[in-house]
């Protein structure tokens, strides 16, 4: 798997110039910059500590245009804990000098050079191994796996203390490395996809070029097979399976138990085929029994390019709109994304994209044809998300997605890898500002009769304000639909007094937002528009002063009876 696109972390508009052109290096990194200081960045955050820990935490490359005290201090926390360490850089405000911090297995040495001469700068490299050799023989390049960190430690400090090192098998990367090489030193660097014992002299780096093919197995099975024919675990690249097996959970579960992507392709043949078809310059194939195959290649493999991904489609709610609402998961899905679609203002919200993202934006109303879109690109393999705002499943895209593929009978459709992303309603968005108006049950209606029959939502708005619930609705009005929202009111005045609470909320959680407390009696339909959520207090809901100005709306958890204590 590829490491996700750099973040580029800038404190003031000053370094804007060096981003940029560190950017043009990186294109799909993004630049971050401090809300209200920095103009024109591609994404905006409001604390620097809080955003570098979060970005470290997610595994993502930091290149932070500031002291390299600062980053040290704020990542300090985090350095104890195991888990993700990805690149971490701190650069000069003027590109001066590139320092790499942390991350030296994850290539920040590669990085500090590359940006370095982007910039015309220096890059403080201070590993001596990589110093001495021009290379770091603890992170061979993509398609080769080092066999053991320990052992490749006392490797390097044996070299760096003078011995000098032999090369068995193909090592193309070493070419151009200063390494003291000799043909009788006591140290190798042994190349090759060969179970072998490790032994201190030797550094075993194994090529990834091995695939195994199945239509079924677990992961013991997988290491039993590779181990009875003498190839190391190191050297599986990855598993490759049946486009017609791609929604099974077995084999999803044993390509992540062996730690490995997991491929498919049209199988016409025997397992034998699919394995031999897979890759380009075939050394050897071994079946091992009819659900079963190894396929050795000459060089290492791409997995990247071998058959395709089972496809996803994540259908995934924005929140209100701040990107503070926005769910971390959400955050993942999007970054992850090839291709997005939705209607364009909710895309631009959820953007910016990397320039090798599609985005598909489309009218508001071709639902079903934006679903069934969907499904036909993530079909190809892709990784599709289907934006809406607030939750996807409130009058938003979920349903129409699982229509679609429920009126589907095809196969590559159903094995799609279908995810369900929540978000912040905006009636609970609402609802938060204003207090808790929701705090007790309360009823959810579109007004909108669009896709239903007024008649239909007469009687509900009718039966929900005999029954005292609070309620709360969404596209109360529009051009095209004038009228509806004076008749709905006029249907709950029948059942609450002129006093009952109302909570207007616009474009919550988006710039000029704005909250009113009214009453039903003063509520008009020329007060709310398309923008608005209209909460409608029940017989409890009360309202008193906030200090500072304006109201707390809030509706009690009990009913009838105030309970004692
Ligand atoms: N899936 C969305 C709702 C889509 S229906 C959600 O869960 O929030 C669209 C209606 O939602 C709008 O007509 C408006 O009534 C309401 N709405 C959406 N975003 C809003 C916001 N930021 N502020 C106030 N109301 C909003």
């Amino acid at each position: 798997m590829g490491r996700s696109a750099p973040a580029i972390v800038i404190l003031g508009n000053g370094s804007l110039a060096t981003a940029r052109k560190i950017q043009q290096r990186y294109p799909e990194a993004v630049i971050h910059g401090l809300a209200g200081r920095v103009d024109g960045a591609d994404r905006e955050y409001q604390e620097f500590g809080a955003t570098l820990r979060e970005l470290y935490q997610q595994d993502t490359p930091i290149i932070a245009l500031c002291a390299a005290g600062i980053v040290i201090r704020t990542l300090a926390p985090l350095l104890l804990e195991k888990g993700a360490e990805p690149p971490v850089l701190a650069v000069a405000e003027n590109g001066s000098a590139v320092v790499p911090l942390l991350g030296g297995l994850g290539g920040v040495n590669a990085l500090a050079r590359e940006i370095a001469a982007a910039l015309d700068g220096a890059a403080a490299i201070t590993t001596s191994g990589e110093l001495r050799f021009g290379t770091c023989l603890l992170n061979p390049p993509s398609g080769y796996a080092l066999g053991d960190l320990e052992l490749g430690k006392r490797f390097v400090s044996d070299l760096l203390a003078g011995e000098s090192v032999r090369i068995e098998g193909p090592a193309p990367w070493l070419a151009e490395a200063q390494l003291p090489e000799d043909q009788q030193a006591r140290l190798a660097i042994h190349v090759g996809h060969a179970e072998r014992q490790p032994s201190a002299n030797e550094l075993l780096i194994y090529p990834r070029n091995v695939v195994v093919a199945l239509t079924s197995g677990t992961a013991e099975a997988i290491r039993t097979a590779l181990h009875e024919a003498n190839i190391a675990l190191q050297s599986l690249a990855c598993l490759l399976a049946d486009e017609r097996d791609m929604a099974s959970s077995a084999l999803r579960e044993t390509a992540l138990e062996m730690g490995v992507p997991l491929r498919f392709n049209a199988r016409s043949g025997t397992v034998l085929e699919l394995a031999r078809g897979a890759v380009p310059s075939l050394l050897t194939a071994i079946a091992i029994n009819d659900s079963m195959a190894i396929a050795v290649a000459a060089e290492p493999l791409d997995p990247l390019l071998i058959g395709r991904p089972r496809g996803r489609l994540a259908v995934i709610g924005l929140g209100p709109g701040a990107a503070e609402l926005m769910v971390p998961a959400v955050k993942a899905e999007l970054a992850r994304a090839n291709d997005v679609l939705g209607y364009e203002t909710y895309v631009r919200m959820a953007g910016p994209f990397r320039a090798d993202q599609v985005m598909h934006c489309t009218d508001n109303r071709e639902e079903m044809q934006r679903a069934r879109h969907a499904f036909e690109l993530a079909a190809q393999g892709r990784s599709v998300v289907v934006v809406s705002s607030g939750d996807p499943g409130v009058f938003a895209m979920a349903a129409a997605v699982l229509e679609a593929l429920h009126e589907s009978s095809d196969a590559h459709w159903h094995n799609v890898d279908l995810q369900i992303l929540p978000g912040v309603s905006a009636s609970l968005a609402t609802a938060a500002q204003a207090g808790a108006p929701l705090g007790h049950d309360f009823c959810v209606m579109s007004l909108s009769d669009n896709l239903k029959p007024w008649a239909i939502i007469e009687k509900r708005l009718d039966l929900a304000s005999q029954a005292d619930l609070a309620l709360a609705f969404y596209n109360p009005i529009s051009r095209s639909r004038p009228w509806q929202l004076g008749r709905a009111l006029e249907i709950v005045a029948q059942h609450r007094t002129a006093e009952t609470p109302v909570v207007l909320g616009r474009d919550i959680g988006r710039p000029g937002q704005t909250l009113r407390v009214t009453t039903l009696g003063q509520l008009t339909p020329d007060q709310v528009d398309m923008r608005t959520m209209v909460l409608i207090g029940s017989s409890t809901t009360c309202v008193f002063p906030r200090a500072g100005g304006g109201e707390w709306v809030y509706t009690p958890r009990w009913y009838g009876e105030k309970p004692v204590g």
